[in-house]
């Protein structure tokens, strides 16, 4: 098989797959491949399918339409339990009244490995989490992300192709989320495996994945690495989904040298667009991110278009103040300045000006 044919260098090719549950569509043809060894998060809101497609991936669920490879197998009648997958429940699920150890080789068990194998690889998988001091505990005298690294564990035990987790962080505060997701990648990269997470939490999916699919109503709008989604989103609601926006309704019309000029209510000038690739005539949207807003007490060369503003809120978040801007009109703009930036020291109420240079702005539908 040549090496650029998807079902070699992929773990999983997902082709037109549609899934209804009565007059819910919760999946729309949907087509993705997911290249071995890749940390690939499926990110969107709720109920937006993403549990759908990862039961069809584990084969808990059959699509009413489309094919599904998993490691260049067809997997049409291919049970859960022969698929090389493994799932790991946003519960958890692990055994109550077996140890740590106990969990772990459970699985070993039932594939009737000999006694010696299933220590050594039990061994292999606490070392692998970090938990060998803990094997004897049962699951209750352990904490949250303990609880998390042994289902973790017990879900590779087998070795899988493919580690489908749900939500996998979703049980834990959020310091315990940031340090496990390093550990999270740092496993995923020791073993090889491709993972595919569930997420509906965008920061998550950002700092964990080589690359991401957006899903909204039952259909993937994106799938790009991380930076791409946030620089270069496909539309304005993915846009808004992975970050703080500033969104103005806008027109467009052609400029000299193939630059679009979009007029955007409340912005003073015409701003002039490079490498956009949205129609004129079209209703549309520019849109700018907050850490793109520069803030000035007199219009400078540090943007091409100023607006007059009040400063109507500031939160000082650490390395960032985040700042409500009043425009005239009533109109909302969020902007961030790094703390130790002159800008960062005006205080609510001020009169000051936001502006913007017109190559971080973009037009999106
Ligand atoms: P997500 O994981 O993104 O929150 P789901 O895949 O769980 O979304 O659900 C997608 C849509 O399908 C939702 O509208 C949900 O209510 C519906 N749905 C999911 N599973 C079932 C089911 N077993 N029976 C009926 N509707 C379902
Ligand atoms: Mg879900």
């Amino acid at each position: 098989m040549a090496a650029d044919s998807p079902s070699a260098s992929h773990a999983i090719v997902i082709r037109g797959v549609s899934k209804s549950f009565g007059a819910v569509t919760a999946l729309e043809g949907i087509d993705l491949s997911i290249r071995k060894g890749e940390f690939f998060s499926l990110l969107g809101p709720s109920g937006s399918g993403k549990t759908t497609l990862m039961r069809i991936i584990a084969g808990f669920e059959q699509p009413d339409k489309g094919s599904l490879m998993i490691d260049g197998e067809e997997m049409a009648g291919v049970p859960p339990h022969l698929r090389p997958v493994n799932m790991m429940f946003q519960s958890y699920a692990l055994f109550p009244h077996l140890t740590v150890a106990g969990n772990i080789a459970f699985g070993l068990r039932q594939q009737r490995l000999g006694r010696p194998a299933i220590e050594a690889r039990t061994a292999e998988m606490l070392k692998l989490v970090q938990l060998e001091a803990l094997a004897g505990r049962k699951p209750h005298q352990l904490s949250g992300g303990q609880r998390q690294r042994v289902a973790l564990a017990r879900a590779l035990a087998r070795g899988p192709k493919v580690l489908l987790l749900d939500e996998p962080l979703g049980a834990l505060d959020k310091r315990l989320r940031q340090e496990t997701q390093a550990e999270l990648k740092r496993i995923q990269l020791s073993t090889g495996t491709t993972f595919v997470v569930v997420t509906h939490d965008q920061e998550e999916a950002m700092a964990l994945s080589d690359r991401m699919a957006i899903m909204m109503d039952g259909k993937i709008i994106q799938v790009d690495a991380p930076g791409t989604v946030y620089d270069r989103p496909a539309n304005r609601q993915v846009a808004a989904f992975v970050g703080d926006l500033n969104q103005f309704p806008a027109r467009v019309e052609a400029g000299p040298d193939g630059v679009l000029l979009a007029s955007a209510k409340g912005i003073p000038g015409k701003i002039a667009i490079a490498g956009s690739a949205v129609p004129q005539t079209e209703e549309c949207w520019l849109v700018l991110r907050p850490e793109h807003m520069r803030l000035a007490a007199l219009a400078d060369g540090s943007a091409d278009h100023w607006m007059a503003c009040r400063v109507e809120d500031r939160a000082h978040l650490g390395a960032q103040v985040a700042y409500r801007l009043c425009l005239p009109d009533g109109r909302i703009v969020l902007a961030q300045a790094p703390a130790q930036a002159p800008e960062a020291s005006q205080m609510a109420g001020a009169a000051i000006l936001v502006g913007f240079r017109a190559a971080d702005a973009r037009v999106l539908r």
